[in-house]
């Protein structure tokens, strides 16, 4: 017989899972094993669906979770998207690159995914590569959408993997100006910046991920919203899922012919540990108001960020929940050996998935001072033993200025 498995805590500084809060554990563990169709799991989904248009800022009827990860609730997003379908993808890193392949996936025609089926070449699909470190901004946007006309568009809002913020208003606009159906990987955004999706009508769905910015891995649900806009599209065409058909999902989550109902019907098992866990989450988020975590994100990536520039690397990124760097000159090229060095110290970060090798460090639900304060020593700490060399008084100094000019705005 194996032996109990034994997990380490680590500190989960990385892009992503992030940690979860105690009061989501206790609510996972203290679940009773109701059923899918009890009344109070059914309730407490519906609550959910409540809560996720808020936290989403949406009026969208179909807004609610799908059960697994990121990818679930993608592979839902693309569940409208046909073999044949124009789509235009723009991919500025690891992520984005995989939503292009999954479109690829999906547009690709019989033949073409006979020739290459995990790396199919649709040749309706037109991947617009950003290079790695920069953002999608709106005049690359607006350039190919204006040459290609496509039925589809897609981009991240965060891509994770540079840590580059792409811009969300000028792909809307683009997607309305070009009568484009907008799709957005919102995994990394959800939870964490301030921005209501209503504010973005040429975007027709959205979706993102538990462990993020919702702060909820016990592995529950993928938010995803989708306007009428979408379900219209979809209820002309189909899908070729049942599992991850947006429509019959809903269902379960007590959204009928694009209406609210009283009660939920059957559409997949539902664990009842996984709505409380995910409900409590929903509640905290909501609790503490997108806006304000927001601003405590940009809050403490600046101070993170500004240590780390005091000990001499070189930041790349703009999101607010994780910063992506270069090791200082006399370290570089020892990105892989240095996150090797961290994480066998349980100090979990990452490095990039594609090239070039950068640094990865995230703060997903560690906004508080002692916890970036902890990152910042463990960090500065495997740099020395490294050889890395910088002068702690100054990297103090530099910290104390920061958080001045912080609290001063
Ligand atoms: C993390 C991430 C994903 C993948 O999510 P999983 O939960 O691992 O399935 C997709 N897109 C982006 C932008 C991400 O950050």
């Amino acid at each position: 017989m194996f032996e109990k498995l034994t997990i380490p805590n680590t500190l989960a500084a990385g892009p992503g899972p992030g940690n979860t809060d105690p009061r989501v554990l206790e609510q996972f563990s203290k679940a009773g094993l109701a059923d899918h169709m009890h009344p109070d799991v059914l309730r407490g989904m519906k609550e959910c669906k409540f809560m996720l248009r808020e936290v989403w800022g949406t009026k969208n009827m179909h807004t609610f979770g799908v059960a697994g990860t990121g990818w679930s609730g993608l592979d839902a997003m693309i569940s409208a998207v046909k073999p044949g379908d124009k789509v235009v993808a723009f991919v500025n890193g690891t992520f984005s690159g995989i939503d292009a392949l999954s479109l690829r996936m999906k547009a690709a025609t019989e033949e073409e995914l006979a020739a290459n089926p995990l790396d199919p070449n649709a040749k309706s699909v037109e991947v617009i590569n950003v290079p790695h470190g920069q953002s999608v901004d709106g005049d690359i946007i607006e350039k190919y959408m204006a040459e290609h006309k496509p039925k589809w568009a897609f981009m991240a809002h965060y891509e994770t993997g540079s840590g580059r913020v792409n811009d969300i208003s000028g792909f809307s606009e683009s997607c309305e100006r070009h009568g484009a159906l907008g799709l957005v990987d919102a995994v990394s955004s959800l939870g964490v910046g301030d921005f209501r999706i209503d504010d973005y009508p040429g975007v027709v769905a959205w979706a993102s991920c538990p462990q993020k910015g919702i702060s909820c891995l016990p592995l529950t649900y993928a938010p995803v919203s989708f306007s009428d806009r979408y379900i219209d599209v979809l209820k002309a065409t189909g899908a070729r899922t049942l599992a991850h058909n947006p429509i019959l999902e809903a269902r379960h989550w007590a959204i009928i012919d694009g209406a609210d109902v009283d009660k939920g019907t059957y559409h997949r098992t539902h664990s009842a540990y996984a709505v409380a866990a995910f409900h409590e989450a929903l509640r905290l988020a909501l609790e503490e108001g997108i806006s304000n975590r927001a601003a405590k994100y940009s809050k403490f990536e600046k101070a993170l960020s500004g240590a780390f520039r005091a000990m001499g690397c070189d930041v790349t990124s703009d999101m607010t929940s994780l910063v992506v760097l270069n090791l200082p000159e006399n370290l570089s090229g020892r990105e892989m050996e240095f996150v090797q060095h961290c994480r066998s110290q349980n100090f979990g970060i990452w490095p990039t998935l594609s090239e070039p090798v950068q640094v990865r460090v995230g703060i997903l639900n560690l906004l508080s001072d002692e916890a970036i304060s902890e990152i910042i020593d463990k960090f500065g700490a495997a740099l020395k033993e490294l050889g890395g060399q910088f002068d702690d008084k100054l990297v103090s100094l530099e910290i104390n200025k920061l958080s001045e000019q912080i609290a001063a705005e």
